[in-house]
């Protein structure tokens, strides 16, 4: 079989996530055979540099053999077990796990199958903690501008890229949407700290106006990974965690993009030195093998809900894949590996690499912006480097640095104007070197009028 045959079997029957199916019939889909370390190879021999780590989700390499070998012992043992009434070794051994590597006093697991699903799970258990506290007027919640927090209703209801949520307003709930601290748009010769500290002011005066119906904040901590690797400083979660615990109000950080070790630390609140009430853990749980996702929260907020049966106080948010036993294995398999492997010091000698690497971009005529936070970087292209007017989105010159890049064997996939790097932590020089060279021929390529 080749491409193209798989190509059209595929376009026949499926249906692709955030893709406009029309414009496949310009540019092909990409079938893909198999996958080693940070490539990946179709069905025609050619291979691509998986320079997003496959929406984020991968962390040591496409077949990794750890990773590999643990799911194939598992699968001999047992796949799945409703998670209702029994248990297993693999999600005990995990919660231990994530308990101890997470900030201290998060000390209860609740596990669920995707991102948007534990932001759910975050959403409610925190709604349904007021309640049990009988403050049933908490019915709110305070998200920032330029947010992402999955797709189902009510994650989509927390975010606020209007790519996502236009369409689908009038079924969402009704949040407190709150300016964010990104320092994209901080003044000239103000630092990130400033700027992020100065922005806390508009979420000060929200919770002071709502506090008394607001059952949480929920942040992406440091990066605003979908709304197009915007980035700031860890001041304002400082900030944010004070707050929160002066007006009453839950913290929900949503780790999910960012958590083990994507921006430096193995979870982005370590750099503000928080402990949130919810964090939400998902894509590199499993090492970007199979969907699973996490919410820790704290003993006093478990308690709440632990009571007798007849007080309906238990918490219903049931997934019958909650817990899946081969999810959990491959989650230890990679939490094994950061433990046998000084993993995110290594991270820190890459990322000074990328950063070195990515310097160039500072002086193309159309880059606004290059910034970084970990293992991301972010280039930001505009049409006007003076004003930083943006390129019009109908233009879609990021997609053609997608495309461009694909012709040279690295699959980089822009956020709008936004060109990144989200590798996989076991990318090397060569194919660092590779990945931000074809990045600024496309970019070359994008911008010619
Ligand atoms: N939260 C954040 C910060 C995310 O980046 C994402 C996914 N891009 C989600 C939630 C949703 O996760 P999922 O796609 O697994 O539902």
């Amino acid at each position: 079989m080749t491409n193209q045959q798989y190509a059209g079997r595929d376009l026949s029957v499926l249906w692709h996530p955030c893709t406009q199916m029309k414009d496949h019939e310009s540019f092909p889909i990409i079938p893909i055979k198999s996958g080693q370390g940070v490539w990946l190879v179709d069905f025609d021999g050619n291979r691509y540099l998986d320079a997003i780590s496959s929406w984020w989700v991968n962390l040591f390499g496409h077949a990794n053999p750890t990773i590999n070998a643990a799911l194939k012992d598992q699968l001999d043992n047992l796949e799945h077990v409703i998670f209702a009434g029994f248990s297993h070794e693999p999600a005990i051994k995990l919660a231990e796990q994530l308990v101890n590597i997470t900030p201290e006093g998060l000390s209860r697991v609740f596990y669920a199958e995707i991102g948007s699903a534990a932001v759910e799970v975050a959403l409610k258990m925190s709604f349904h903690y007021w309640r049990n506290l009988g403050k049933a007027r908490k019915t709110k919640f305070i998200t920032l501008e330029n947010s992402y927090h999955g797709e189902t209703l009510g994650a989509l209801a927390v975010g606020n890229v209007s790519l996502y949520k236009e369409t689908y307003e009038p079924l969402l709930m009704e949040t407190i949407s709150v300016p964010g601290p990104d320092c994209y748009n901080r003044e000239a010769g103000e630092s990130w700290s400033e700027y992020s500290a100065r922005r806390f002011a508009l979420m000060e005066s929200a919770l002071q106006r709502h506090a008394d119906e607001v059952c949480a904040v929920i942040v992406e901590p440091l990066v605003q990974c979908a709304g197009g690797m915007r980035m700031y400083d860890p001041i304002y979660l400082q900030l944010l965690r004070k707050a929160c615990d002066r007006y009453g109000v839950h913290l929900i950080a949503d780790e999910i993009a960012v958590g083990f070790g994507r921006t430096g630390t193995m979870f982005a609140c370590e750099q503000a030195e928080i402990r949130p009430d919810f964090m939400c853990l998902s894509k590199g749980l499993t090492g970007g093998y199979l969907p699973l996702s996490a919410v820790l929260t704290t003993d006093k907020l478990y308690q709440s809900f632990y009571d007798e049966y007849q007080t309906l106080k238990s918490f219903l948010h049931s997934h019958s894949y909650t817990g899946n036993a081969l999810a959990c294995r491959a989650a230890l398999a990679t939490l094994g590996i950061f433990q046998h492997n000084d993993v995110i010091n290594q991270n820190r000698r890459l990322a000074a690499r990328m950063a070195k690497l990515s310097e160039r971009f500072n002086s193309h005529p159309n880059v606004a912006e290059v910034r970084q936070c970990g293992m991301i970087v972010a280039i930001e292209l505009v049409k006007n480097k003076q004003t930083r007017e943006p390129y019009p989105w109908q233009e879609r010159r990021g997609l053609l640095v997608y495309h461009y890049a694909l012709s040279k064997g690295v699959l980089l996939r822009p956020l709008g104007n936004v060109v990144y790097f989200m590798p996989p932590y076991v990318i090397n020089e060569d194919e660092l070197q590779l990945m931000v060279d074809v990045a600024w021929n496309g970019i070359q390529y994008a911008v010619q009028d």
